[in-house]
């Protein structure tokens, strides 16, 4: 009879095309994570809606003290969404985001502000109305220079704003949690702006998910602009 592989067995097999220094350290941090879980079952549920990925990437958030940002809540030049996507975030996430908005429902949200505004936002304090769910990417996302961030969202390419390092380990996790249960479970990514617009909008959660889930393609796209970015650095 074969080996059934175990979670960690698996883990350690994945790839992901992030940078071998990322992927190490999203290895290690998930190993680590499941082996503090009471069981398999809450083990894979963990890897499979993102608990797991997000929770290393706060951790590792929580460790970092860059200086000289230039943050303030009011400041939301970077909630001035790019395309309709907004932006990947995991399952547990979006569940989180929509519960945040939901009771919101109705009310002028961030899009009264600026057309391609996130829909969580406050369009009259331009705070996110949902800043304990927001994602790992809002949390990661600095600038030194707030210029430089009007400017990124006019269109234009200019140095300064940027996600810190554990928003790559964690998509890197995220990445190496879909090879790990590959034919055991699903692990999908979804778009931050949908989820948000769809829990203003009054859908439900079931169907927000269905209509934000991305192509398994997207991720894989996202963790190649992470690892030229990491390069760049
Ligand atoms: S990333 Fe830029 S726009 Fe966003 S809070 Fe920081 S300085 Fe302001
Ligand atoms: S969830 Fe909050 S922090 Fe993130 S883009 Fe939307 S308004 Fe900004």
């Amino acid at each position: 009879m074969s080996k059934i592989p175990t979670l960690a067995d698996r883990l350690n097999k994945a790839r992901t095309p992030s940078t071998p220094e990322v992927s190490d350290r999203a290895k290690r941090g998930l190993v680590a994570y499941i082996g503090a879980q009471p069981d398999t079952a809450r083990a894979t549920k963990d890897l499979a809606d993102g608990t797991a990925a997000t929770g290393i990437g706060r951790v590792a958030l929580s460790g970092l003290s860059p200086q000289g940002l230039a943050c303030a809540d009011g400041c939301a030049f970077c909630c001035i969404l790019s395309g309709a996507d907004g932006g990947t975030i995991t399952e547990a996430e979006a569940v989180a985001l929509h519960s945040a908005l939901a009771p919101l429902a109705g009310q002028p949200d961030g899009r009264a502000w600026h057309p391609k505004a996130c829909p969580s936002l406050d369009p009259e304090t331009r705070s996110c109305r949902a800043y304990e769910a927001r994602p790992m990417i809002c949390r990661a996302y600095v600038s030194t220079d707030v210029e430089a961030c009007k400017s990124v969202s006019e269109g234009q390419a200019v140095p300064g704003p940027g996600t810190l390092g554990p928003y790559h380990t964690y998509l890197a996790a995220i990445g190496l949690s879909r090879a790990a249960l590959k034919g055991v479970k699903r692990v999908s990514t979804y778009a931050l702006a949908q989820v948000a617009a769809a829990a203003v909008d009054g859908v439900s959660l079931d169907e927000a998910l269905v209509h934000a889930r991305h192509k398994p393609t997207e991720l894989d796209a996202e963790l190649k602009r992470s690892k030229r970015d990491i390069s760049r650095v």
